[in-house]
């Protein structure tokens, strides 16, 4: 049985969180001092995630899942999670900030990872720095080449655009892209940082991006795609990028998401002021049924969509490291 909301929206994408730790502390998304972890038994074991996967697979038809987080990759052991989802037999994604991917992408790759979001919001060192508070882009550009190398297929690069800190370098991530055979896909600033810095005026919208790439690499005519990600491919042939608006083009009215943090609660939506506690049911022995409830009736109460742009908009309690990208 499909999971569906009220507004017939089926449900087919699990994002799911398995750390709310980071070795990053991304200006937009963590406050320099990092927030403060989940005590180790907070978060749910690799047998509740597969536990809980395992029954969205096969109960609803569930049939993409991504592992985020916080950085996924810092949960030791990570590709015996990606073993155990793998045997699912679904399209299964990981979306990491790729600095430890040099040792990691072939052990994901043999575990079963097949798709890979690596982020990385500038290709200038002192930046980079500056944004992420680390030194290590060199450590993110080698984990890209050790996921083409690993053949996870495709590799993309996600670049949160914000106007006035990186603004600047979009035409470089197109070249970039293009030179490395990788997909790049831009994405909207979102309300979502932890030191709420975000304001209105740093949001670059997809259109402004879109005319910036065509102004110096020719695009062929726009195809929209099943995906959050619109995509446009370069005229010469030579590869292609996507942006996603998040906030100036919401794709709210065709959302497929569902989202299970890292310490077990289940959210309808990026946005969600709700969570269903899944992590209470499964340690008090609740069975796949009362799970299964739990699930639908969160699914029942999603909302038709975010409302950033609306004055009635609430900030959700959680930043973007601790619900998952
Ligand atoms: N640590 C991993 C990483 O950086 O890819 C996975 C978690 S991160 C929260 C997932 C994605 O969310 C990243 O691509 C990141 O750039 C994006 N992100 C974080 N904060 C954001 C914000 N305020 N607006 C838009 N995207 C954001
Ligand atoms: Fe960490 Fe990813 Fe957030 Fe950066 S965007 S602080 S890498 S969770």
């Amino acid at each position: 049985m499909p999971l569906v909301d009220g507004f017939g929206r089926v449900h087919r994408d699990l994002r799911i969180s398995v750390t709310d730790r980071c070795n990053f502390r991304c200006t937009y998304c963590m406050p320099a001092d990092g927030l403060e972890w989940l005590p180790r038994e907070h978060l749910l074991t690799f047998e509740e995630i597969e536990r809980i996967a395992a029954l969205l697979v096969h109960r609803f038809g569930i049939n993409s899942i991504r592992l985020t987080g916080g950085e996924p990759t810092v949960r030791a052991n990570l590709p015996v999670l990606v073993e155990k989802l793998a045997g699912l037999e679904v399209d299964l994604a990981l979306t990491t900030n790729g600095a430890t991917l040099g040792l990691l992408a072939q052990k994901l790759a043999d575990a079963g990872l097949r798709r890979i979001n690596i982020s990385l919001d500038s290709l200038q060192p002192s930046r980079f720095s500056q944004l992420t508070r680390r030194n290590e882009l060199h450590r993110v550009l080698d984990g890209i080449q050790a996921a083409l190398a690993a053949g996870l297929e495709p590799v993309k690069i996600n670049v949160v655009v914000m106007r006035g800190i990186n603004s600047d370098e979009v035409v470089d991530f197109a070249r970039f892209g293009r030179e490395h055979g990788v997909e790049v896909r831009f994405i909207e600033f979102m309300p979502l940082d932890a030191d709420e810095s975000w304001s209105y005026d740093k949001v670059v919208s997809l259109q402004e991006i879109v005319e910036t790439v065509a102004s110096v690499f020719p695009l062929a005519p726009p195809e929209r795609s099943h995906s959050p990600a619109e995509v446009w491919h370069y005229a010469d042939g030579q590869g292609s990028f996507g942006v996603i608006a998040s906030v100036t083009d919401a794709f709210c009215g065709s959302c497929d998401r569902v989202r299970l943090t890292a310490e077990g609660m289940f959210r309808n939506c990026l946005f969600a002021t709700d969570e269903h506690d899944l992590k209470a049911l499964l340690r008090s022995g609740a069975s796949d049924d009362a799970i299964a409830a739990a699930v639908s009736e969160s699914v029942s109460q999603k909302w038709a969509g975010h409302a950033i742009n609306q004055v009635h908009f609430i900030r959700p309690g959680r930043s973007m490291s601790q619900i998952g990208g």
